[in-house]
């Protein structure tokens, strides 16, 4: 009969042979909102299988899949802890990660995802726009940031990516996550929506990429010379937002569907929970809808 201490040892041997990668953390961005929107954030169900796993200022969702898990966004490169340490604090292990999708190549979203998928081993998923811009570390010159110049906007490479396309879906478990291309924001701009269920209740899921018509001082949504420029395509990514079927917003930025005050109402016991809002990716693609004419009108006073 082997010793409780044998057991022990060869338990501890086990677990040593099956841990992840060590998660190790590329340099900090430490940019002006960096450690604002760094700030921890303890985990939280969004619904049925899926959980809030980002920072108080960026999301990342996790998605168990039955078999395997699904991990959208890595916010900063000094967030990769922090999403790490809130999906060891749900019960799962990095290992367990297959995929990382990607909403748009910012170094405030993609920032952390090399450091996950070098730790997981997990496959990144992401457009074709994103995915050129993943390899690069870069966003590509069309990028309305792109003037703010290499250093400020670089972030950690991604060696591998799968390039899904629009409408595809990517299907893992019973999971089945589909890309909604919504180029504006950036050009490979991607919107995610996934079915999830609590029981027989199932809900549909959106995780809204940017819409905001925010960019450096010399970029025109409205083309160099007024002509249009991308515009046009802006508005229909606004308007695919609105018109998904949308039972849980969850924006790249938490604070734009005001998490903080659902999570609070939940502590109080609210019902119907207050994540569940059918109304909400149609108020934020108004909101953003609202902010690109405005921008637009500013470009076209600015010329004048
Ligand atoms: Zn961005």
């Amino acid at each position: 009969m082997p010793s409780r201490a044998l057991l022990a040892g060869l338990c501890a041997a086990f677990a040593a042979t099956t841990a992840a990668a060590p998660l190790q953390p590329d340099a900090a961005k430490n940019c002006r909102s960096c450690a604002e929107w760094n700030q921890p954030q303890k985990p939280f169900l969004l619904y049925g299988k899926s959980w809030y796993v980002g920072t108080h200022g960026l999301s990342s969702v996790l998605i168990d899949s039955g078999d395997g898990l699904v991990l959208l966004d890595g916010a900063l490169p000094e967030s990769a802890p922090l999403i790490a340490a809130n999906i060891a604090q749900l019960g799962f292990r990095l290992e367990q990660i297959k995929y990382i999708a990607v909403s748009h190549a910012h170094y405030d979203h993609v920032g952390g995802v090399a450091a996950l998928a070098r730790a997981s081993g997990a496959t990144v998923v992401a457009s074709a726009r994103n995915a050129q811009a993943l390899t690069a570390g870069l966003p590509p010159k069309d990028d309305p940031q792109v003037d703010f110049g290499a250093e400020a906007n670089a972030f950690p490479k991604v060696e591998n990516v799968k390039v899904l396309a629009d409408k595809e879906t990517l299907r893992v478990g019973h999971l089945a996550l589909t890309a909604h291309y919504t180029p504006g924001h950036t050009p490979g701009a991607t919107s995610w929506s996934w079915p999830d269920c609590d029981g027989e209740d199932c809900r549909d899921l959106v995780y809204a990429d940017s819409l905001n018509a925010v960019s450096d001082d010399v970029y025109r949504f409205g083309g160099a010379d007024g002509s249009g420029g991308i515009a046009a395509s802006f508005r229909a990514s606004i308007a695919r937002v609105a018109a998904l079927p949308c039972d849980v917003l969850i924006p790249v930025h938490p604070g734009f569907a005001d998490f903080d005050a659902k999570l609070a109402q939940r502590a109080k016991g609210a019902k119907p929970d207050p994540f569940i809002d059918a109304g909400a990716c149609k108020r934020y693609a108004d909101a953003a809808l609202h902010k690109l004419d405005e921008r637009l009108n500013e470009e076209r006073a600015a010329a004048k």
